[in-house]
C-alpha cells in the first residue's frame, strides 16, 4: 500500500513489528499441552489457541528494521545448550488474569538463555523487563479462577531451540508468526 503523507511518518510506522523471543512447540507437544485444557474447565475464561501456545523469552515491543537486525545478530552469538524442560504445574496470576503451565525447576539452560535474552536486549537499545524470569505457558486468559489441581502429569518438552516470533494483533484475534529460528547449542 502506498505511504499517504496524511499518515506521518507512516514509512517509519510501516517497518515496526510487533516481536518477542520464545520457545515454540512442534505439533507433537501441542497435542500433549491440548490435554492440559480438560483441567481448566472452571476456570471461566478464554483459552488460548493451541497453535499459539508458546513460551515468551523476552516480549521486544514494537522495533523498527534496525533493531530486529541488531536483535537477530545479538542471537547469533547465544550459546546455550538444548535441555529438556518438565512442565508440571498450573498456576494462576490474580492480577493478569492467567493460567499457565509452568515448571517447578526452570534448568540452568533456560535461566542462561533468559538472561542472554535481556543482554541482546540491552545491547540494542531496549529496556528488558526487570522482573526475574518466570518460565510459564499461558493457557488461559481473563481467568475469573484457579485451576483445582496445582500438581499436574509432566510433560517432558525437549527444546532444541528457540524463535523469533511476530505478533500481528490488529485483525481481531492475535495472530503469530515464527520468524526465524536458532538452534541450541553447546560450547
Ligand atoms: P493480546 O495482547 O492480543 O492478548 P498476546 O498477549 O498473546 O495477545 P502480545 O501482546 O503480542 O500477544 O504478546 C506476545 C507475547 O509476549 C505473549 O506471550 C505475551 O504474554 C508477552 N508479552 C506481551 N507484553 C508483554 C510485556 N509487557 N512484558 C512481558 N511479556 C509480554
Ligand atoms: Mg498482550
Amino acid at each position: 500500500m502506498p505511504c499517504r503523507a496524511r499518515f506521518g511518518n507512516c514509512m517509519a510506522e510501516q517497518e515496526r513489528q510487533r516481536l518477542f523471543f520464545a520457545l515454540w512447540p512442534d505439533e507433537g507437544v501441542r497435542r500433549q499441552l491440548a490435554g492440559y485444557f480438560a483441567l481448566l474447565e472452571g476456570c471461566g475464561g478464554r483459552l488460548v489457541a493451541v497453535e499459539n501456545l508458546h513460551i515468551t523469552l523476552a516480549f521486544l515491543g514494537s522495533v523498527d528494521g534496525g533493531t530486529r537486525q541488531c536483535l537477530e545478530q545479538a542471537a547469533d552469538k547465544i550459546v546455550t545448550p538444548p535441555f529438556t524442560l518438565q512442565l508440571d504445574q498450573l498456576g494462576f496470576w490474580r492480577r493478569p488474569q492467567v493460567v499457565w503451565l509452568g515448571a517447578e525447576d526452570t534448568p540452568a539452560p533456560l535461566h542462561a538463555l533468559a538472561a542472554a535474552m535481556k543482554r541482546a536486549m540491552v545491547s540494542c537499545d531496549l529496556e528488558p523487563d526487570e522482573r526475574p524470569f518466570q518460565a510459564h505457558m499461558t493457557l488461559m486468559r481473563k481467568a475469573r479462577r484457579p485451576p483445582i489441581r496445582t500438581s499436574v502429569d509432566t510433560l517432558s518438552w525437549h527444546i532444541e531451540d528457540f524463535a523469533l516470533v511476530l505478533s500481528d494483533t490488529r485483525s481481531g484475534g492475535v495472530h503469530y508468526e515464527v520468524l526465524r529460528r536458532w538452534p541450541l547449542i553447546s560450547a
